[in-house]
């Protein structure tokens, strides 16, 4: 018989690595609920012209996008904003604005396996949707730095650019949206030659490798810097003004690291404002990101809306809290195993171990009818904390043993007072 395996670059995610990965979800779900974003469960396969039609070429490229038996052209997504962005211009058309959403779950891009890409991977995604103002900008990236916080990652700083500064300068020197997605695209991936040769006007490419060359000490400097080189471009210089209007509203707001890079650019094609990554220096590549796309539910048919929004990378966020040692602090509490030592005894046990569920701790039952000494070893080799021994005698006085395995110590207590020790 083969042996199976997984697709190229999808994982199954077992043990400690599951655990931190649920860890994560439910750190992502608390975020959102204590900034108000309401969670919404969307389909993994969409069709492929919504997901087609904003996410910018580079993405489009690395889809997997297949026919149904309908014969409907679908892709598996490979993002959650088209299809949040759908919501806002269907079902949730009418609600009150702002709307804060929120989402979790895989996503899928044909991207080139190695640490920390993969195919399938998995996202945290907030969407506010209904603000243009500098204040939306300013809680999407809270809520990130605050995600981030509460996972334990210490070390980390963010990215950030405006592309209306690139752009602002791009379409007042005449050139067309197609070739400023081509342009921003290859700067995305630093490739500067390339995307200046797309350009055909001297001034532009004089410009942007101006705004290449920034580098000061802040970002308050930097943006100074930014403004000072784009004057006289309308667009640009109101670009670069709303960045500084979001950042200072952050930095008075939270202690977070903010690296301002003049000429930083996105892959995606629907950005129209505010962008922005957030890096480890352990890792080369990106742990979230996000920003502003204030056209996008209007080109999907609804009335105009602008928005802002990120994503963070779970799978890469797992990475860098094994990186930065904080997984300690995904641990669950103590993990208990409950051994009767006789068959005859087994209906108390397992109600001993029911009350200790009921009560939050982790507690494993002895369902394989081993004796007492292999149970015991077991529960060793797995690392678990105490095991509590359930003898008849023990129990007909009001008792139990509890083991601690590590210290190898063991007393008898009585069964009222189990969950204070264990807790203790
Ligand atoms: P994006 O939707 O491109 O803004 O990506 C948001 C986040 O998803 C990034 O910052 C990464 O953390 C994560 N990400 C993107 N592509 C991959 C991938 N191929 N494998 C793992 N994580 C990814």
């Amino acid at each position: 018989m083969p042996t199976f395996q997984t697709v190229r670059g999808m994982r199954d995610l077992l043990g400690e690595e599951a655990q931190i990965f649920a860890y994560i979800f439910g750190k992502a779900r608390n975020n959102a609920q204590v900034y108000g974003f309401k969670e919404v469960m969307t389909p993994l396969v969409e069709p492929l012209e919504l997901l087609s039609a904003k996410s910018g070429e580079e993405i489009r490229q690395r889809m997997f996008i297949f026919k149904d038996l309908g014969d409907r052209q679908v892709a598996l997504r490979p993002e959650f904003t088209a299809s949040i962005a759908r919501l806002a211009t269907t079902q949730l058309k009418t609600e009150p604005k702002p709307l804060r959403l929120f989402s979790v779950g895989s996503v899928y891009r044909y991207d080139e396996p190695q640490k920390g890409r993969y195919r399938e991977f998995y996202q945290g995604n907030f969407e506010l949707m209904g603000s243009s103002k500098p204040e939306a900008d300013a809680e999407i990236i809270l809520l990130t730095n605050n995600l981030i916080r509460t996972l334990g990652l210490k070390d980390y700083a963010f990215k950030i650019g405006q592309v209306g500064v690139i752009r602002g300068i791009l379409s007042q020197n005449g050139v067309d949206e197609k070739v400023q997605n081509a342009v921003l695209q290859r700067m995305d991936k630093k490739e500067y030659d390339a995307a200046f040769q797309l350009l055909n006007d001297e001034k532009s490419r004089i410009m942007l490798e101006g705004l290449l060359k920034i580098k000061c000490r802040n970002w308050q400097e930097t943006i100074d810097q930014i403004k000072a080189h784009v004057l006289g471009y309308e667009k640009a210089e109101a670009a670069a003004k709303n960045l500084f209007e979001i950042l200072e509203l952050v930095s008075k707001s939270a202690n977070l690291t903010i690296n301002v890079e003049p000429a930083f650019a996105r892959g995606l094609e629907y950005y129209t404002g505010l962008i922005f990554e957030v890096y480890i220096p352990e890792l080369e590549i990106a742990i979230g990101g996000g920003g502003r796309y204030d056209r996008l539910i209007e080109a999907f048919g609804g009335d105009p809306t602008p928005a802002v929004g990120c994503a963070v990378g779970i799978d890469r966020i797992a990475i860098a809290m094994q990186t930065q040692n904080t997984i300690l602090q995904a641990g669950e509490g103590k993990k208990v195993v409950v051994i009767p030592i006789s068959e005859a005894i087994r209906v108390e046990a397992l109600k001993i171990a029911q009350n200790l569920r009921v009560e939050g701790v982790t507690a494993e039952f002895e369902v394989m009818g081993r004796k007492m000494g292999k149970a015991l070893e077991d529960a060793d080799k797995r690392k678990f904390d105490y095991a509590v021994i359930v003898g008849e005698r023990e129990f007909n006085e009001g008792n139990v043993v509890i083991k601690e395995l590590a210290k190898r110590e063991q007393t008898v207590i009585p069964i009222g007072k189990l969950i204070e020790k264990i807790k203790s």
